[in-house]
């Protein structure tokens, strides 16, 4: 915590910082953001409206003209919104441009508040000053950017219940009930005359079991919940000419599809996101190699086996007009264990088509069968059941870590109790697990760990 004392904190009660909060690209309006203790003396010298800003209401907005105060040179007509300390987004007074989108309009505002008294903000210094003065906690801090950067609906809503605080109220409920354990344990130690420990260790296992089987239930969903958020990583698999290209176009063409198309490490995997439902789809093709020769095609089989080996979902298609050969069955064999959706192709072409038990019955070239594999997917993640009104999705790596510790300080506070360990001891684990809850919330945790959490922000924000 020094550090950032001495860096930051100490400077950001002092200084007011600017950026341009909207991105980097042409549009109807751009918005730049201003806060600190000098946001609205800063925004006056640059700002001419009927009013000046030092002296309107909080929460208000004013129309008025953005001035060189230099040159007189008129720059742009803006909005300002005014948002005075500490009800803003950083907990200090906030000024809040919006000015005509033109890229080059926005900087050269920004540059005449730098020389009118403000300073460049980092990424993400507006959410790290609402942080550290206590406008949010970290786990708050780390939902602003997965909205940000929330790809679906899952993430997105994964995201504002985050910020919303459904993880902190969560948090701080096992961490009370840790805390209760702790304090009774020092105070039967402090005060042995009115505080009887006999029997306690076993009661005290008892009490943590609950608490437990939450950390565990957190766990499991936040690891389902990451899956969700960042995409379904999707593997089309199947014999050649089965029409596996012509499903990933298919699925790439969808029609609430595609958000990007990035080449992969190889020019052979293809990687494309998808937009399916609420779920995503991080859709790899790995065909296309088969067709030059024997070496390359075991290079190519061998990746298909590796994107299979790191794939949540198989999409095996099977061609219908030749049913199920020795190859697919062993195929087949090689997906074991992974959730798998059995799609039976062409079946345009097949007069009386027919599926096996749990099988899709489809066609690549019509789209037919795209329902039934919409809704497959979403029964097999589940999606509709995390309503998010009663679970709390955890998708983030850092928390993630700090669950597992928790939860491993509370395993070992179990085999204590199994040891017949002293209480001090069992009272030590529990600190360590109520440490790690602390730190989700960003409660005492290193400067070098703020900076991580805020350097992956984007400017302005
Ligand atoms: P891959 O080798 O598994 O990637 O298969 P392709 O997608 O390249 O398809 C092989 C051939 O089957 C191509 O000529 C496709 O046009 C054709 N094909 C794929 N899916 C269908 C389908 O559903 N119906 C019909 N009629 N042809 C298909």
């Amino acid at each position: 915590m020094r550090k950032m004392l001495k860096d930051s904190s100490a400077n950001f009660k002092e200084t007011t910082i600017a950026a341009v909060s909207t991105g980097l690209t042409p549009a109807g309006i751009a918005v730049i953001r201003l806060s600190g203790p000098e946001a609205l003396s800063v925004a006056d010298r640059v700002f001419s409206g009927r009013k000046k800003l030092l002296s309107v209401r909080t929460h208000t907005v004013h129309y008025g003209k953005i001035v060189d105060p230099e040159s007189d040179q008129e720059i742009d007509e803006v909005l300002a919104t005014v948002m005075k300390g500490p009800h803003s987004y950083t907990g200090e007074d906030v000024v809040e441009f919006s000015c005509h989108g033109g890229l080059f309009t926005a900087r050269k505002i920004l540059s005449l508040l730098f020389s009118s008294g403000a300073v460049p903000a980092e990424p993400g210094e507006f959410t790290k000053r609402a942080f550290l003065n206590g406008r949010m906690d970290l786990s708050q801090a780390e939902a602003v950017m997965d909205i940000i950067g929330a790809e679906n609906e899952f993430a997105l809503r994964a995201g504002v219940s985050g910020l919303r605080g459904d993880i902190s109220q969560r948090i701080r409920g096992i961490r009370e009930e840790i805390l209760n354990e702790t304090a009774f344990i020092e105070a039967a130690l402090d005060d042995p005359e009115h505080y009887e420990l006999t029997g306690y260790a076993e009661r005290l296992g008892e009490a943590l079991q609950p608490v437990k089987e939450t950390l565990t239930e957190l766990l499991r969903v936040a690891d389902y919940g990451s899956i969700l958020a960042e995409g379904i990583r999707t593997v089309i698999a199947g014999r050649p000419n089965a029409g596996k290209s012509s499903l990933f176009n298919l699925l790439s063409g969808h029609e609430k599809a595609i958000v990007t198309e990035i080449p992969g490490t190889t020019r052979d995997v293809l990687e494309t996101h998808v937009s399916f439902g609420p779920l995503s789809l991080i859709l790899m093709d790995t065909a296309g190699l088969r067709e030059t020769g024997d070496r390359v095609e075991r290079i190519g089989v061998q990746r298909a086996k590796d994107a299979i080996e790191a794939a949540d979902l198989v999409l095996y298609v099977l061609d219908g007009t030749e049913g199920v050969t020795e190859e697919d069955r062993k195929a087949l064999s090689e997906c074991a264990g992974k959730p798998v959706i059995v799609l039976r192709n062409k079946t345009d072409l097949m007069e009386n088509a027919s599926a096996e038990d749990g099988e899709i019955l489809f066609s690549a070239r019509t789209g037919f069968g795209m329902k039934a594999l919409e809704e497959r997917i979403n029964a097999l993640f589940d999606a509709k059941k995390l309503t998010f009104n009663d679970e709390v999705v955890i998708t983030n790596e850092r928390q993630k870590a700090l669950l597992r510790k928790a939860l491993r300080s509370l395993e070992l506070v179990d085999q204590g109790i199994a040891a017949a360990l002293s209480e001090e001891f069992l009272a030590s684990d529990l600190t360590d697990a109520y440490a790690a809850l602390s730190e989700i919330l960003g409660e005492a945790v290193s400067d070098d760990v703020i900076d991580r959490v805020f350097e992956r922000f984007c400017m302005g924000k």
